[in-house]
C-alpha cells in the first residue's frame, strides 16, 4: 500500500500534532490567563507567593493544619513552611496514598549582600549576589523592585515591597553605553557584565553636613532610619531581594502569549493551585509549593528536605491512619509541575526539533530532565507513563513531549527526583517558556490552560 493511502485508511498510525488553540474555547483560556496574570503580578518571591496562595486558600475555607486536632474526609487544610513554602490538601475518601503535584515558588533574582550599601561617585549603591542561574547582562537596565524582610536592632520586623505602586521608587543596575563599549563587546557573554558589577542604584542626594564622609550613603541611611528605624548593621541580618518590577502583559496582536517575571515556576504553581481548588475527587489531593528549587532545592524550605515526610507524619496522625508516614508516601503518586524550554525560532539550533516543545501545542510531558547521560534525572517508568497517558486521553488534554535542548548541549532539573526518592512515581509536566530565567519570560496561555487540565485530571483520576 502506498504511504498516502495507508495514512488515510489508518490515520492513527501517525502521531497527531496540532495547535491546542484549535481545541479550546478561547474565552475559557483567556479568563484563566487573566486570573494567572493577577497571581503573577503579586507572587514575585517565594514569600509573596506563599502569602498569596494562603490568602486564596483561606478565602475558600482552607484551615491551617496545625490548628486541626484531627482530620476527616472533606477537610481542606494547608501547612505553612517558614512563610516560604506551603502544602495544601483536600482530604478525600481515599487515604491510602496521596495524589501530589509539586511545583516551586522561587525564581532567579538579585539578592542583597550582607554588607550591601556603599557610595561611589556621588551615588549610593547596593551590592548584590545573584540567585539561581542567570545571564547576568540581562539584569541591567531593568526596573527593579525590592522585596524581603529586615529586622531592626530592637527586633521590629519590616516586610518590604518597594517599586510596584505608581508612587514608589524603583531600582536599577546600569549597563555601559554602546559608544564606549568597544572593549566590553569583545568579552564573552559571561563577562560582559560580571557578578560584582550587579550593583543597584539606590540614591543620589547628599546630606548637608560638610564634615560627613560618603554623604549620599549617609543620606540613604538617614532616610531608612527615619522611615523604618533601620541602621546599617541591620542589613547583615536581613533577607532582601531585587526582582523585576511591573506586571505581566499580553504579547502579540492576538493576545495569545504573556510576558512576565517568574513564569518559572509560578505558571505551573498557579495551574497546580487552581487544579486543586477546582478538582472534585475521591482522592486525597495535595498541592506542594516548594522553595529554593533554583539553587538545588536545598535548605529546610526546599524539596530536598524531609518536609514531605514531616507533612505525611502529621497527616497519618491526624487522620488516624494505620500505615506509617513512609508507607503513605510510597503509596502516593506525583507530578513535578515545572516549565520546560520551548523551541525558539530565534535560536532553533539548541533544540532537537523532533523532541522540542512548541508554544501553543499543549502541556509538555517530560519523562526525564537532567543533563548529559540523563544525570540527575527522575526518569519516569513506562508503567507510570501509561497511567499518565490515560489521564491525558480521559481529559482530552493536548500534550507534547520535550527534552531540555539537544543532548549534551546543556540541561537542568526540577524537584521530581526529590519527590520520587520517597518511593512515589513521578513525572515532569508543565508549560513551555521562552527566555527562561530572564527578567521577562514568555509563555502561551493555552499551554498554561492545558497544564491546568492535566493537573486537575491527575487529582481526579
Ligand atoms: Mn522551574
Ligand atoms: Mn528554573
Amino acid at each position: 500500500m502506498k504511504g498516502e493511502k495507508l495514512a488515510k485508511k489508518k490515520p492513527e498510525l501517525l502521531r497527531k500534532k496540532e495547535s491546542a488553540w484549535l481545541s479550546n474555547p478561547a474565552g475559557a483560556v483567556q479568563s484563566f490567563a487573566e486570573d494567572y496574570k493577577g497571581f503573577l503580578a503579586v507572587a514575585k518571591t517565594e514569600r509573596s507567593a506563599t502569602r498569596e496562595i494562603i490568602r486564596r486558600l483561606e478565602k475558600l475555607g482552607f484551615m491551617d493544619i496545625e490548628m486541626m486536632m484531627t482530620l476527616k474526609e472533606g477537610d481542606k487544610v494547608f501547612f505553612n513552611i517558614k512563610d516560604k513554602s506551603v502544602i495544601a490538601m483536600k482530604v478525600g475518601k481515599e487515604t491510602d496514598g496521596l495524589m501530589i503535584i509539586g511545583s516551586h515558588l522561587d525564581s532567579p533574582r538579585l539578592d542583597i549582600k550582607p554588607n550591601p550599601l556603599y557610595e561611589a561617585n556621588n551615588l549610593a549603591l547596593m551590592k548584590t549576589h545573584y540567585y539561581g542561574g542567570v545571564k547576568k547582562y540581562q539584569w541591567t537596565n531593568v526596573d527593579l523592585a525590592m522585596y524581603g524582610v529586615a529586622y531592626t536592632k530592637e527586633g521590629v520586623k519590616h516586610e518590604f515591597s518597594i517599586g510596584e505602586k505608581d508612587d514608589e521608587p524603583r531600582f536599577l543596575v546600569s549597563d555601559l553605553l554602546p559608544h564606549l563599549a568597544k572593549k566590553q563587546m569583545e568579552k564573552t557573554g559571561n563577562e560582559i557584565v560580571e557578578a560584582e558589577q550587579l550593583n543597584v542604584f539606590v540614591g543620589n542626594i547628599p546630606v548637608k553636613d560638610k564634615d560627613a564622609k560618603d554623604k549620599v550613603k549617609m543620606a540613604v541611611l538617614e532616610l531608612l532610619n527615619r522611615k523604618y528605624g533601620m541602621i546599617e548593621e541591620d542589613f547583615s541580618f536581613a533577607e532582601l531581594n531585587f526582582v523585576p518590577a511591573g506586571t505581566p502583559r499580553d504579547i502579540g496582536f492576538d493576545k495569545a502569549l504573556i510576558s512576565g517575571y517568574g513564569h518559572d515556576d509560578k505558571s505551573a504553581t498557579f495551574a497546580n493551585l487552581r487544579a486543586l481548588l477546582d478538582s472534585k475527587s475521591k482522592n486525597t489531593a495535595v498541592a506542594y509549593f516548594s522553595d529554593k528549587e533554583e539553587i538545588g532545592s536545598v535548605g529546610n524550605s526546599g524539596a530536598a528536605s524531609f518536609v514531605l515526610l514531616d507533612f505525611a507524619e502529621i497527616v497519618v496522625k491526624k487522620l488516624g491512619l494505620s500505615i506509617s508516614p513512609k508507607e503513605l508516601l510510597v503509596n502516593s503518586k506525583a507530578v513535578s509541575a515545572d516549565v520546560s524550554s520551548a523551541l525558539d525560532p530565534n535560536f532553533p539550533e539548541v533544540s532537537d526539533e523532533k523532541n522540542a516543545t512548541q508554544l501553543g501545542f499543549g502541556v509538555t510531558i517530560e519523562k526525564y530532565t537532567g543533563s548529559g547521560g540523563k544525570y540527575s534525572a527522575n526518569d519516569a517508568h513506562a508503567e507510570y507513563m501509561n497511567e499518565i497517558r490515560k489521564i491525558l486521553q480521559k481529559n482530552k488534554v493536548t500534550w507534547q513531549t520535550s527534552e531540555l535542548g539537544k543532548v549534551d548541549i546543556g540541561g537542568g532539573g526540577t524537584i521530581a527526583l526529590y519527590m520520587s526518592r520517597f518511593g512515589m512515581d513521578t513525572v515532569d509536566a508543565g508549560p513551555g517558556v521562552f527566555g527562561m530565567h530572564s527578567p521577562r519570560e514568555i509563555l502561551s496561555k493555552v499551554d498554561l490552560y492545558e497544564a491546568y487540565k492535566f493537573y486537575k485530571g491527575f487529582f481526579e483520576q
